[in-house]
């Protein structure tokens, strides 16, 4: 293998990693692959881990996550990937600074794995061609491609096939993380356990998911399309689950549901300030379920990462930048190249390390 030598030896790269909401999540019959067939309107949101990759001429990559470090991390599986691709090696540290609840059906270390992409383009000036950045993320894992586009996107298959999709209406949500880790693999164990699912009846769903999702221009419409496949098995199992999803509604949500293969649920509320309040009432009230969780454990998120930061900070969901042509391959995200038009959110700060 070839090493890669960096111009700037000095320079640490910084990228956010959003987390990701399901605002509907169908889940069809399994696949030959042994993937459950799935149709979800997914949003990234504001609340995003933060990715600091630095080059280290001379020392091999190392991972410092205070959930998962080393080679396991999906930051690292995602250097090897790119390695492996372009035969080349990437002496790096990445440094992943944990702000998503860990096994919360947030997709935090599948965003994690986008942004050391991200990083690794930046600061090595890869020119990957929509294509390969796609293959490389899908290699990674199914809900990785997903964050190579900033805007909410239907995915289907078993998530890696994606669509963009127009949400205009403005999103506040509040994200409770009421306890512990799910496994995804679990969870979906959990859903074969207590339902079968035909192929026919999922496509219907889907096509009637696909066209709502079309004709969503209020709040009322999106907060229609919230549902869950996998809620009611975590529900019947992990019952703080149901009781977070049922105190986001008494707070005035206009809708609430899991997240994912949970445990995280979320609501969706008319502005933010509603969803402010809402988490402040939930924190005043120490004598409920909820009231005792650590504030970290209650995300008030406005919206999707579309559009520049000072947009952001308004609350609203902004059209995403149109894709460039991808052919054969419409469905597929084409992401931002490096030195092109950078996703907000994935757009990285170069900065002097200062080794502290
Ligand atoms: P998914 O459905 O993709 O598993 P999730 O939000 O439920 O989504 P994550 O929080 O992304 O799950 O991570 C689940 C597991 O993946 C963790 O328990 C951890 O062992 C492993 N993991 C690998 N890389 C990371 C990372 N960068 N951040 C967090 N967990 C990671």
């Amino acid at each position: 293998m070839v090493t890669v030598e960096q111009d700037d030896p000095g320079a640490a790269i910084e990228v956010a990693a959003p987390a990701k909401l399901n605002l509907a999540l169908l889940v069809g019959p399994v696949r030959p692959d042994g993937f459950h067939e799935i149709a979800s309107l997914m949003v990234p949101v504001t609340l995003a881990d933060v990715v600091v990759v630095t080059p280290t001429p001379g020392h091999d990559l190392t991972v410092d996550c205070p959930v998962c470090p080393g080679e396991r991390n999906l930051a690292a599986r995602m250097v090897r990937e790119v390695e492996a691709r372009l035969g080349r090696r990437f002496e790096v540290a990445v440094e992943v600074r944990k702000r998503i609840p860990v096994g919360a059906g947030l997709a935090g270390g599948s965003s994690d794995a986008v942004a050391t992409l991200v990083a690794l383009e930046r600061l090595f000036d890869l020119d990957l061609s929509p294509r390969l950045r796609y293959e490389i993320a899908a290699a990674v894992g199914s809900d990785v491609p997903f964050f190579l586009w900033p805007g909410p996107q239907l995915a289907m298959g078993r998530g890696q096939l994606l669509k963009d999709v127009e949400l205009t209406v403005p999103l506040s949500a509040l994200i409770v993380a009421p306890g512990s880790e799910l496994s995804t693999t679990a969870v979906y164990g959990w859903r074969d356990e207590d339902a079968r699912v035909a192929l026919p009846d999922f496509a219907a769903r889907v096509r009637t998911l696909s066209s709502r999702i079309a004709a969503a221009w209020t709040l009322a419409d999106v907060a229609a399309l919230v549902e869950n496949d996998l809620e009611a098995s975590v529900v019947a199992r992990r019952p703080e689950v149901g009781a977070a999803r049922d105190r986001l509604l008494a707070e005035d949500a206009v809708a609430a549901a899991m997240t994912g293969s949970g445990s995280a649920v979320f609501g969706l509320f008319a502005d933010v300030e509603a969803a402010s309040r809402a988490r402040e009432r939930i924190l005043a009230a120490p004598g409920d379920v909820l009231g005792r969780l650590p504030p970290g454990r209650l995300r008030c998120v406005t919206d999707l990462q579309a559009g520049p930061r000072s947009e952001r900070a308004t609350g609203a969901l902004r059209r995403p930048p149109s894709r460039p042509p991808s052919g054969p391959r419409a469905t597929a995200p084409s992401g931002a190249p490096a030195r092109r038009s950078h996703p907000v959110g994935r757009r990285p700060s170069r900065r002097r390390s200062t080794g502290d």
